[in-house]
C-alpha cells in the first residue's frame, strides 16, 4: 500500500496555542487559503499540560471579543504571593516592593491552557481550518532541492518488530507550500529540521525545566479562587538544584500546584518526581490541600533558554514557532502568550507571501517582524535571568535579575551566556550526596504507578518502541555505574527501570506504554542515547484539563 498524500496551502503540525493562534491568524487573513492542523493526542488539548497563568495580550489582538466568544478565562488574578522556602518547615514572604515585575500577575487569569486551546479549536474550525487530532507528524518531507515539503503522519498496525499487522493503515502525506512545525518544547521533527539546516549555528544550546503537576478538588473553606503562589528555595536546594514551585485557585474549587526543576542539575541521585511530593509537604504548600483530593497528574518540559538559545526560526518551505523554537518568557514562567504572538506572526509573514505568489521558499522576512514585535522584547528584556539563576542559584540570581529587570528595566549593557547543555551537567553518582526521599504518605504524596493512572495515559502495546536507543547497551554500561542511570529517576512516569535477568544481571527495560510525552529522557540522558519519536497517534495521556 502507497501513502496517500494531500495538498495544503499550510499544514501546521502541533494544537497548541502557537499552532492554533496561526491558523486563526491565516484564515482571519485570507479565508481562501487551505490550512490544516494535526495533533498527536486523542483530542486537542489531551497533551496540553501548563501551570496555567495566561497573560491575555495575544489574545487580545487575535480576539478582541474573547470575552463574547465564551472564552475559558473564568478566574481572573486576585492576588500573588512568593516565599523562599528555607528548609522543610520554615519560609519568608517576599513583601510585594521586592517581588520582580516579570511575577505581577494583575491582569491575567488562571486557566487550564488545554481547555483554552479546545476552545482555540473550535474557533479555527469556524473559521475554515481543518483540525485532526489523533494523527501525530512522524516524518519531515523535503522536496529534491532539500527545502520542506510537509509532513507524513505516521502509519498505524505497525506491531513491535516492524511487521505490519492485519489493521495495517498507510501514514498519508500532507504537502503544503509552508509549513509550520509548532509541536511545543523538543519537538521531535523541530529538532531534526535545527540539525538538518544548522538553525542554531552561533547560539547557546537550549536549556530546559521539566514541571510535574497535579491538580487537587479542595473544600469550600480552602478555596481562594485567583490566588497565585510562586515558591523558590526547599527542597531543590538540599541537592544544589534550581527551579520553583507553583500554586494557582482556579474554578471549581480546583488548585493547580507543581514544581518546575531545571534539568541542569548535577547530582544524579535527583528525582523530579519525588522532589515535588515532599514539596507539598511544605506547610505553605500544604494549607492549601489538606482536605482535598488529587484528580490529575502530568508533567512536561518546558523550554527556557530566552533570545541566546532561540535558534534562526525560518528555513526553506516553512518556520519554527512557540516553544518548538523556545519563545517562552522564563522570568515570567509564561510561553502560551508568546508562543500565540509568534505564531501570529508566522500567519502574517506566510500569507504575505502567498499573497505574492511565493511557495517554498525560506520566510527570512520573519527575523525582523518578530523582532519588531512586544514578545521579542519580552525576551530581550529578561535575557540575563536564566542564565544568572543557572551562574548564582536561585536566591543570588533572582536579586541579579531583581536588579537587572526591575530597577534598569533590561538596559544593562550586557548579556550573560549559558554554553553547557543540561545533558552535560551531570557528575558521578559516587561524588554526589544520596538523597533519601520519605515513602509517600498516601494522602499528600503518592507514588508513580498511581500517578501516572492519573494522567490516563493509554499506547497501543505492540507498536514500535517509541523511545529509541542509539547504543542499547550504554544505559548498563556506561549509565549504570557511573551516574546510577539516572532515568530511573528523571522519568516522572516510571518508564525506564533497570531490573535483573535470570542470571541476576541488570537490564535496561523500557515501559514505553506509561510515556506521558514529557520529553525528559530526550533531553537529560547524558550521553544523548535516547531519542524520543512519535508514536502511533492517539496515544499518550489524555489530560482532562491541563
Ligand atoms: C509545568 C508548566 C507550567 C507552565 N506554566 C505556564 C503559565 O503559567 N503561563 C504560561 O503562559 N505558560 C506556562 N507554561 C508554558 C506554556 O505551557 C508553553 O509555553 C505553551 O504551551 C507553548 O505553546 P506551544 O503551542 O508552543 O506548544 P504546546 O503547548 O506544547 O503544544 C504543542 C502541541 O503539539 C502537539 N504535537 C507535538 N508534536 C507533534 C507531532 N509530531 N505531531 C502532531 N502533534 C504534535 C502536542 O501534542 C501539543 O498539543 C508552563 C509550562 C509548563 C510545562
Ligand atoms: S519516557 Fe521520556 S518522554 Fe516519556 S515520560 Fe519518561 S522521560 Fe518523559
Amino acid at each position: 500500500m502507497t501513502r496517500e498524500s494531500m495538498e495544503y496551502d499550510v499544514v501546521i503540525v502541533g494544537a497548541g496555542p502557537a499552532g492554533l493562534a496561526a491558523a486563526c491568524r491565516l484564515r482571519q487573513l485570507n479565508e481562501e487559503l487551505s490550512v490544516c492542523v494535526v495533533e498527536k493526542g486523542s483530542e486537542v488539548g489531551a497533551h496540553i499540560l501548563s501551570g496555567a497563568v495566561l497573560e491575555p495580550t495575544a489574545l487580545n489582538e487575535l480576539f478582541p471579543d474573547w470575552k463574547d466568544r465564551d472564552a475559558p478565562l473564568l478566574t481572573a488574578v486576585s492576588g500573588d504571593e512568593i516565599h523562599v522556602l528555607r528548609n522543610a518547615r520554615n519560609n519568608i514572604r517576599v513583601p510585594g516592593l521586592f517581588v520582580p515585575k516579570t511575577m505581577r500577575n494583575e491582569g491575567n487569569y488562571i486557566i487550564s491552557l488545554g481547555n483554552f486551546c479546545r476552545w482555540l479549536s473550535t474557533q479555527a474550525e469556524n473559521l475554515g481550518v481543518e483540525v485532526f487530532p489523533g494523527f501525530a507528524a512522524a516524518e519531515v518531507l523535503y522536496h529534491d532541492n532539500g527545502s520542506v515539503k510537509g509532513i507524513a503522519i505516521g502509519g498505524m498496525g505497525i506491531d513491535a518488530r516492524g511487521e505490519h499487522k492485519d489493521s495495517y493503515t498507510p501514514g498519508m502525506e500532507l504537502h503544503a507550500k509552508y509549513t509550520l512545525f509548532a509541536e511545543g518544547c523538543r519537538g521531535h521533527l523541530g529538532k531534526e529540521l535545527i540539525a538538518g539546516f544548522n538553525l542554531d549555528a552561533g547560539k547557546d544550546p537550549q536549556h530546559y525545566g521539566i514541571g510535574i503537576k497535579e491538580i487537587w478538588k479542595v473544600p469550600d473553606e480552602k478555596h481562594q479562587p485567583g490566588l497565585v503562589v510562586h515558591t523558590a528555595g526547599w527542597p531543590l536546594d538540599e541537592s544544589g538544584s534550581a527551579g520553583g514551585g507553583f500554586l494557582y485557585h482556579l474554578e471549581d474549587n480546583q488548585v493547580s500546584l507543581g514544581l518546575i526543576v531545571d534539568l541542569s542539575y548535577s547530582n544524579p541521585h535527583v528525582s523530579p518526581f519525588d522532589e515535588f511530593q515532599r514539596y507539598k509537604h511544605h506547610p505553605v504548600i500544604r494549607r492549601h490541600l489538606e482536605g482535598g483530593d488529587r484528580i490529575a497528574y502530568g508533567a512536561r518540559a518546558i523550554v527556557k533558554g530566552g533570545l541566546q538559545s532561540l535558534p534562526r526560526m525560518s528555513f526553506p518551505g516553512g518556520l519554527l514557532i512557540g516553544d518548538d523554537a523556545g519563545t517562552l518568557n522564563f522570568a515570567k514562567i509564561k510561553g502560551s502568550h508568546t508562543a500565540m504572538k509568534s505564531g501570529m506572526i508566522a500567519a502574517e509573514v506566510v500569507a504575505e507571501a502567498l499573497g505574492a505568489g511565493r511557495a517554498g521558499d525560506e520566510l527570512s522576512e520573519y527575523a525582523t517582524a518578530y523582532e519588531a514585535s512586544w514578545a521579542w522584547r519580552e525576551l530581550h528584556l529578561q535575557r540575563n535571568f536564566g542564565p544568572a539563576q543557572h551562574k548564582w542559584g536561585n536566591i543570588l540570581g533572582s536579586a541579579f535579575a531583581f536588579i537587572d529587570i526591575n530597577i534598569c528595566n533590561g538596559k544593562l549593557p550586557f548579556t550573560l551566556r549559558d554554553p553547557t547543555p543540561d545533558h552535560a551537567q551531570l557528575k558521578p553518582a559516587k561524588d554526589c550526596k544520596p538523597i533519601p526521599y520519605p515513602k509517600p504518605d498516601g494522602v499528600l504524596s503518592f507514588d508513580k504507578l498511581s500517578s501516572v493512572f492519573l494522567s490516563n495515559t493509554n499506547h497501543e502495546e505492540d507498536q514500535p518502541c517509541h523511545l529509541v536507543l542509539k547504543d542499547p547497551e550504554l544505559p548498563i554500561r556506561h549509565n549504570l555505574p557511573l551516574y546510577d542511570e539516572p532515568a530511573q529517576r528523571y522519568c516522572p512516569a516510571g518508564v525506564y527501570e533497570v531490573v535483573e535477568n535470570a542470571q541476576g544481571e541488570p537490564v535496561f527495560q523500557i515501559n514505553a506504554q506509561n510515556c506521558v510525552h514529557c520529553k525528559t529522557c530526550d533531553i537529560k540522558d547524558p550521553e544523548q542515547n535516547i531519542a524520543w519519536v512519535a508514536p502511533e497517534g492517539g496515544g499518550g495521556p489524555n489530560y482532562p484539563n491541563m
